[in-house]
């Protein structure tokens, strides 16, 4: 899988990689088992996983949560779920799958990076907690 869309404008580094976890694993600092890249997107395996397949897709460009975007982020943010969706489509997960984007404290958002979870290999429940 090569770059889905083309994209003007090049990601922006701005030094965050200095205290963010998923930006030193962008960079190759903290490990992590990548499953996809490209120019702008990074997914790797999530470490604590809640389901048979659990995978974390993220900028290369460190954006806090969704919250912190705006509509100059739009064919970024389309990017990412269409990444999500091949990376379903290459993991099997024909009957389905859940995509979340955990936004700020009420959210459950534990690490201030933009990321998709992609979860499957099981039914998931509804509402979730
Ligand atoms: P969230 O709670 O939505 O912010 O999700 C953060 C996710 O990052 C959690 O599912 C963690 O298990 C995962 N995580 C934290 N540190 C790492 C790491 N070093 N490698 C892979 N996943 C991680
Ligand atoms: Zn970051």
């Amino acid at each position: 899988m090569g770059a889905l869309i083309s994209l003007c404008e090049p990601p922006v580094y701005t030094g965050h990689a200095m205290d963010c976890i998923f930006c030193k694993i962008i960079e190759g600092t903290i490990p992590s088992k990548a499953v996809y890249q490209d120019e702008y997107v990074f997914a790797f395996t999530d470490i604590n996983p809640k389901a048979p397949v659990h995978l974390l897709i993220v900028p290369r460009e460190h954006i806090a949560s969704l919250g912190d975007t705006s509509n100059d982020k739009k064919e970024l943010l389309g990017h990412l779920l269409r990444v999500a969706a091949e990376l379903a489509g290459q993991r099997g997960l024909a009957k389905g799958y859940r995509v979340v984007v955990n936004t700020g404290e009420d959210g459950g958002q534990t690490v201030d990076h933009l990321h998709l979870h992609l979860l499957g290999g099981r039914a998931m429940t509804w509402p979730p907690g």
